[in-house]
């Protein structure tokens, strides 16, 4: 059964005349110039397009690189980009006493097959010491990661406890299996934010698209990623799941998966040996081999594809979430290594507007309040560039009553924001007076020393976009500045005459980096891609080749319908009429796939 007819038949839609040809996937993106020319999806070095993925061995071959220091750019449809929060760019660092320390740099990514063995256990500081290797594709995603379960308060590493389950199971290895109530009562908080994955299970009561589907994940463990899970179950799969980050997973969610009968390997604060092992009990057993992945940064692709290859052969298809985990899909893809059809869940159209311009727009006020408790009715405030995440923090600000310019290169998006009532200034016109610095750009070298020098006693400067190089903190480390750390992720940056600014997260994002993202959010993430898990898995021979794809449009619009009732909301049906008018078939989809 193909998702199309799934979903129709969950929507109660009718897909008569819509049948197979409108529903088409998306083809796989190829590489396509930008309009500076740049090709953007080119991978870095030219690989020979070659047979079968390789086995573990020389660098030369392998299928599954990790990215690269400089990663070439990803195509346009990709502009939310995720940026390793831990990230730091190894520059001289100024102690508060004046002297200069280098930075600690961030490990280079040194992935497990490297390793012998599992067993040699680290002590606990080598744990911690070691968790900064890890891929930083284990990072760049999103986890709501509010975990109120501190990894402290018991020292015996889940792996040299044996646990067991309220039935006797123990295949999973977690913290405390007794948090399993807790866990539970955050699954429940999460599941009022996810309704289309609440609808998906309801309507599907009687169907399982995803009966036989052995799902094996690695993404953040979540309250989030339990309703997923839990959906995935209900829907027919059975999973198997580890972290994809070592500091992201929500004790308690993981013992309440494990209760409920998950096989979850998975706690807060995990060390990187501990990350692949973790990996490696998901896919590595006796009598089970899963036959769809679904990876957030694409660490486990890796592992199979490094340690399993074979499995391939059962495998059905990738579904992929992060901006680093589909880059490295379309590596593989443009060496011609890739040996199933992935599904790109991060360049679908509702979860890009939701990430860039909902998300920001919700979280933007958080991350500032939670670091500074500043007011911000009558603040004046500067956000430097107006696109999707610009415009977001520009709408959350202007509500609460702050006095909002803009800064822009492009005159549309200069043009839109006079157009919503912002003043469109230079940023050296303001820059003196202002309480707040957001830059929103993707660009680099935007609030530069000299912008800085010149900003007034206690102004906030901090980042919302994809790279911490937006404001030149580097400049910063000079030896005349002092650097105070007044809280986690706050400094204040203090000159000789005794002005200072508080600097955020260090440049990073700042939402990212200190406060949550909404579960609703999440949910249609979430909901994306069980839908991809379904289509994959249940296409028929040869609709989807060994390739990455976008989830078809009307898969992206289901996905944002599943989530109207929330709103009490009433879409409006085409007449025929209309819908010949327009040219459209009245169930869709309603916009052409480049519409974004
Ligand atoms: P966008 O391309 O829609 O907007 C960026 C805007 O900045 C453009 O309009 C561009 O003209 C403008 N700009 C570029 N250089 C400038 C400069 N020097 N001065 C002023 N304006 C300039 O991109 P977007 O979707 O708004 O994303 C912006 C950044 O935020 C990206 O790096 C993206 O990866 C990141 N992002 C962050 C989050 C988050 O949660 N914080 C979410 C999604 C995306």
């Amino acid at each position: 059964m193909s998702v199309q007819v799934v979903a129709a038949k969950m929507a109660e839609v009718e897909l008569k005349d819509v049948a197979g040809k409108d529903l088409a996937p998306v083809p796989p993106v190829t590489p396509k110039a930008d309009d500076k020319g740049v090709n953007k999806n080119e991978p870095g070095a030219a690989v020979p397009p070659s047979a079968s993925p390789t086995t573990e061995g020389t660098a030369r071959e392998d299928p599954f690189p990790a990215p690269s220091p400089n990663p070439v750019k990803m195509p346009q449809a990709s502009a939310m980009k995720r940026t390793d929060p831990q990230q730091n760019g190894g520059e001289a660092f100024v102690n508060s006493d004046g002297t200069v320390a280098e930075a600690p740099r961030m490990k280079k990514i040194q992935f497990a097959d490297q390793k012998q063995e599992f067993n040699k256990r680290p002590t606990k500081i080598g744990r911690r010491s070691l968790s900064r290797s890890i891929s930083q594709s284990s990072t760049d995603s999103y986890s709501s990661a509010a975990s109120y379960t501190d990894s402290s308060d018991d020292e015996t590493s889940p792996r040299d406890k044996q646990q067991k389950n309220s039935k006797g199971n123990s295949d999973f290895c977690i913290k405390n299996i007794k948090q399993a109530d807790f866990g539970r009562r955050e699954i429940e908080i999460a599941e009022q934010e996810m309704p289309a994955l609440m609808a998906l299970r309801k309507r599907a009561q009687g169907e399982k698209p995803l009966a036989g589907a052995k799902v094996v994940g690695c993404t953040h463990i979540t309250a989030q990623t339990a309703v997923l899970m839990e959906t995935l179950a209900a829907l027919g799969a059975q999973c198997r799941w580890a972290a994809c980050n070592i500091y992201s997973t929500q004790n308690e969610v993981a013992a309440a998966l494990a209760e409920g009968g998950f096989s979850v390997f998975a706690w807060k604060g995990e060390s990187e040996d501990d990350f692949w092992w973790c990996i490696d009990r998901c896919v590595n057993l006796e009598g089970w081999q899963p036959n769809m992945i679904l990876d957030d940064g694409g660490d486990l692709t890796h592992w199979i594809y490094k340690k399993y290859p074979n499995m391939f052969k059962k495998i059905k298809g990738i579904v992929e979430e992060s901006v680093t985990g589909v880059h490295r899909l379309y590596q593989l893809s443009k060496a011609g290594k890739l040996c199933v059809p992935a599904m790109n869940v991060n360049d679908s159209v509702t979860k890009q507007k939701f990430d860039n311009l909902y998300c920001c727009r919700e979280s933007i006020l958080d991350g500032l309040k939670r670091t500074t408790d500043v007011m911000f009715g009558g603040k004046q405030v500067v956000v430097c560039g107006y696109g999707e995440v610009g415009k977001g923090c520009c709408a959350a600000l202007k509500a609460m009553g702050s006095i909002v310019y803009v800064t822009e290169i492009d005159p549309i998006c200069a043009l839109q924001a006079c157009m919503d009532g912002f003043r469109l200034v230079k940023l050296s016109e303001v820059i003196r007076q202002v309480d707040i610095v957001i830059t929103c750009t993707g660009n680099k070298n935007v609030v530069v020393r000299d912008y800085l020098d010149r900003m007034k006693n206690g102004c906030i400067v901090c980042n919302m976009g994809h790279s911490n190089t937006e404001i030149d903190v580097a400049s910063l480390r000079t030896p005349e500045l002092t650097w105070e750390r007044v809280r986690s992720q706050v400094d204040h940056v203090i000159w000789p005459d005794g002005k200072r600014i508080v600097l955020l997260a260090e440049g990073r994002l700042l939402n990212l980096s200190c406060s949550t993202v909404p579960t609703f959010v999440l949910s249609i993430t979430a909901t994306t891609q069980a839908l991809a898990l379904i289509e994959l898995y249940n296409a028929p021979e040869g609709r989807y080749k060994q390739d990455v794809y976008l989830l078809p449009k009307k898969m992206d619009e289901y996905v944002a319908s599943l989530h109207l009732p929330t709103f009490d909301a009433h879409l409006t049906e085409l007449t025929d009429e209309q819908a010949k008018y327009l040219g459209l078939n009245k169930n869709g989809p309603f916009k052409p796939n480049y519409y974004r």
